[in-house]
């Protein structure tokens, strides 16, 4: 196959068809394009596939946009002063796929079916009862001007087939699966490029689109090599410069199932991510490396990173698995690890159930976040982690009482501790806690026997971000009244 397209000047594509929601497949797909333009200085731009107007949504491209904006995958083209231009449709195109296919109807490339759906329903039934494969029968390619007459006498309304030689092998060198043939055979026969109403097929469209556009590379999920065959038959009738074609590995779950909206639901959208508090950087992370390997085979890097060094050639022909646990591993590091203003802009949504509970400073609420994020997977986590600050009183559940409060030194450790509230210096969280260790030697008892009673009454739990920091945040007030509330729980 002889491509035209250099890549000097790369433009690439993601083009998703508004029929559901951002699939994670497509966001990698969306990536792998995006960082091959970066890294070839191209251009990347998403086209949306919406021909099929029965299944397509505005609300499914909204959410295709958005996702794709909050993962930070931009598309170049169009792109404008004051925000990015929509997307390019093909639903805007009708008429210009409708003519190109007049032009290879003309060149005797393509041709009128008349084949009505009841027909070619029969054809598959019979097909089928023979165990033969199911596949058009090729019955219009040469209608004579009588029976085409005859057709159109009984109302029947063409659809345009386009004219497929068999046995015939057609063969390209794919960017990431090498060498790939596929037998003209295996296609189901001459294809339907405009239905009976008009509108082109995506097998169609995509190939005047590609063309129009100029693209040089068509990065896309193996579940298209078909339709790959099928497009290389089209460009070739129709004189076309071919990109190079990458198809990358389809996605499966850790079962080694496909990922479908029929078996996992919403968990193969990005959305449920997204509304979670999953960071778009650990999904860009978590999906760019699902598949390709970066050179120093590092496993956190950015997605500008990523741009500087992806390529075609190290992304892998084995399947892709999404495993949530590792997108889980990805996620607490960025949590951990952006900068605590952003991941504090982040958890708003979370923190909104508490707007009728106890108020902080935002300079406190930011401590807070800082004290628990290293133990949080996703930030929708947030809002239990942080929940005592905001009780009036927190909770002590029984089993949390038993080895804490109802201690043999646990009454000591409260009531000295009231002793000492005037000494704490409660802006310095390192102080808060020597203000209880130093009290811990007075009274000899240390360790567990001194922090759970403390814990458990501050917090309600055992367990959790460093207690001189908890002491801080709550401030006197807080602090004293929860004090005094365990002590009532203490036994005499
Ligand atoms: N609309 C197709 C899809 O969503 C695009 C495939 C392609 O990239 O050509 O799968």
């Amino acid at each position: 196959m002889s491509s035209t397209n250099d890549k000097g000047n790369v433009r690439v594509r993601i083009a998703p068809s508004p029929t559901g929601n951002l699939h994670v497949g497509t966001a990698r797909t969306a990536l792998y394009n995006y960082l091959y333009a970066r890294r070839h200085n191209g251009t990347f731009i998403l086209r949306l596939e919406d021909t099929d107007e029965e299944r397509s949504k505005e609300a499914y491209t909204d959410d295709i946009i958005d996702g794709l904006k909050w993962l930070g995958i931009t598309w170049d083209e169009g792109l404008t002063v004051g925000g990015p231009y929509p997307p390019y449709r093909q639903t805007e195109k009708i008429d210009h796929y409708a003519a190109e296919a007049q032009k290879l109807i003309a060149a005797g490339k393509a041709y009128n079916c008349y084949a009505t759906t009841d027909e070619l329903a029969a054809l598959k039934e019979e097909q089928k009862a023979n165990n033969l494969p199911t596949r058009y029968d090729n019955r219009s390619r040469n209608l004579s001007a009588e029976q085409t007459a005859a057709a159109l006498a009984e109302g029947r309304v063409a659809s345009v087939r386009f004219l497929i030689n068999e046995p015939q092998v057609v063969s390209w060198q794919d960017q990431i699966k090498g060498e790939i043939s596929i037998d003209t055979a295996d296609l189901g026969g001459d294809m339907v490029i405009v239905k009976s109403n008009g509108v082109a097929i995506y097998n169609f469209a995509v190939v005047i689109d590609d063309v129009d556009m100029k693209m040089t590379h068509v990065i896309r999920g193996e579940d298209h090599i078909h339709n790959t065959a099928k497009q290389i038959l089209i460009y070739e009738a129709m004189g076309a410069p071919m990109p190079h074609f990458a198809h990358a590995p389809l996605m499966f779950d850790i079962e080694r199932q496909k990922l479908s909206k029929r078996k996992h639901g919403e968990a193969v959208h990005v959305d449920y991510y997204r509304k979670q508090g999953y960071m778009p950087e650990a999904i860009v992370n978590y999906l760019t490396q699902m598949s390709w390997t970066h050179p120093e085979e590092k496993e956190i890097y950015t997605m500008e990173e990523a741009g500087r060094l992806f390529d075609l050639d190290k992304v892998s022909k084995s399947n892709a698995v999404f495993d949530v646990d590792r997108l889980n591993w990805f996620n607490s590091h960025y949590i951990r690890s952006l900068p605590l203003d952003l991941i504090v802009e982040r958890s708003q949504p979370y923190l909104q159930v508490f707007k009728n509970g106890e108020s902080y400073e935002a300079a406190d609420i930011e401590r807070m976040i800082s004290i628990v994020r290293g133990g949080l997977t996703k930030l929708s986590e947030i809002g239990p982690a942080l929940e005592f600050f905001f009780v009036t009183q927190p909770e002590i559940a029984d089993d949390v009482k038993e080895t804490s409060i109802a201690t043999a030194g646990a009454r000591l450790v409260l009531e000295k501790f009231l002793t000492a509230l005037p000494q704490v210096p409660w802006s310095d969280q390192a102080g808060c806690k020597k203000v209880v260790d130093t009290l811990g030697k007075e009274i000899s008892i240390k360790g567990k026997d001194l922090y759970w009673p403390l814990r458990a009454a501050l917090s309600g739990t055992t367990h959790g971000p460093d207690l001189g920091a908890i002491i801080s945040i709550l401030g006197e007030k807080r602090v004293r009244e929860r004090l005094e509330a365990a002590l009532g729980l203490c036994s005499a």
